[in-house]
């Protein structure tokens, strides 16, 4: 089974104490569809602009990620940049030019709407629940989001939470959302706002995920060196969907070995520049990874 990526389609410019890159591959979409592409057929649906890199169509093109519902439309496409300090957790927003992002809207091509895994990575929820109006009976719809929506789109993202299955956000905007510093206490806030999953995001030291079955502690895999951060959560979220979409039973029976297999993907999303690094892993470097996760937390 496929998964359906709405989100941002970027061109990331990403500086650290140690590099400068112009213009990389990025978005919130992007980092996901290519994560998801380890483990199952996908479907992106985004906006670029008439300088969009053929380098980049070419790449989503050998990860198989269908591009029907990928617009291109005169202007430019969405430039973001950012700034890490030296502890490279901390990022600074230095630009967002919008361009063609601006008006854009996900209208999904006809064979999207049956589409049974949903991913309604990081954009705005006006947005998101554009794309939710014309899904037909989608399975599992997860949604991912940012600060920012938190502080000027707050009631639509509120709306959504009562239209999805599974929220992702990280432990800041958790904190943001339901005021709570611990998150087992934020956990439970977000839970009666609608989402039956709800999974928080603590960058280096893994996530948690609130379900029907309980809680999951899921860790990051251990890296020494961290060159680009950037897309991680994406990469996280977008390996998970992926995963489950291909995975055989129930999503309560997949969901934690769905989050390791997007942990894994997400570690290596922070080895290289933007997608320089996921982009050259195979599924077999993936298993290599979650079996070295599996042996560091077993007892
Ligand atoms: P993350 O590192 O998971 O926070 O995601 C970074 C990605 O988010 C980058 O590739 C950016 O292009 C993308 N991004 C930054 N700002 C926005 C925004 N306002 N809306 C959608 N995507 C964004």
């Amino acid at each position: 089974m496929s998964v359906l990526i709405v989100g941002s389609t970027a061109l990331d410019s990403i500086k650290t104490p140690t590099a400068e890159n112009p213009r990389l591959l990025g978005g919130s979409a992007s980092h996901a569809a290519v994560a998801a592409s380890f483990f199952s057929p996908v479907k992106l649906v985004g906006v670029v602009g008439d300088d969009f890199p053929k380098k980049y169509i070419q790449l989503y093109g050998r990860h198989g990620i269908n591009l029907d519902g990928l617009q291109v439309k005169p202007g430019k496409t969405f430039h973001w940049s950012g700034e890490y300090e030296v502890n490279m957790n901390n990022r600074r927003t230095l630009l967002t030019e919008l361009g063609v992002f601006e008006t854009f809207s996900p209208d999904l091509p006809k064979a999207y709407q049956s589409s049974q895994f949903v991913l309604l990575a990081n954009i705005a929820p006006a947005l998101q629940h554009h794309v939710l109006d014309q899904m037909r009976r989608p399975k599992f719809v997860v949604a991912d989001t940012m600060d920012l929506w938190l502080n000027i789109a707050l009631a639509d993202l509120i709306k959504l939470l009562k239209r999805i299955d599974g929220f992702v956000l990280n432990d800041s905007e958790a904190h943001q959302l339901t005021k709570e510093d611990n998150m087992f206490a934020a956990l439970k806030k977000i839970h009666k706002m609608g989402p039956k999953y709800v999974i928080i995001k603590k960058g280096s030291h893994g996530s948690i995920l609130s379900g029907p079955k309980g809680f999951f502690l899921c860790p990051a895999y251990p890296l020494h060196t961290v060159v680009d951060p950037t897309g991680a959560g994406d990469s996280f979220v977008g390996g998970m969907m992926g995963y489950l979409a291909t995975a055989r039973g129930t999503v309560d029976a997949n969901i934690r070995k769905a989050m390791i297999h997007g942990s894994v993907v997400a570690s290596f999303c922070c080895e290289g520049f933007g997608l320089n690094r996921t982009t050259k892993i195979t599924r077999q470097r993936v298993a290599q990874r979650v079996k070295e996760l599996e042996k560091l937390t077993r007892f």
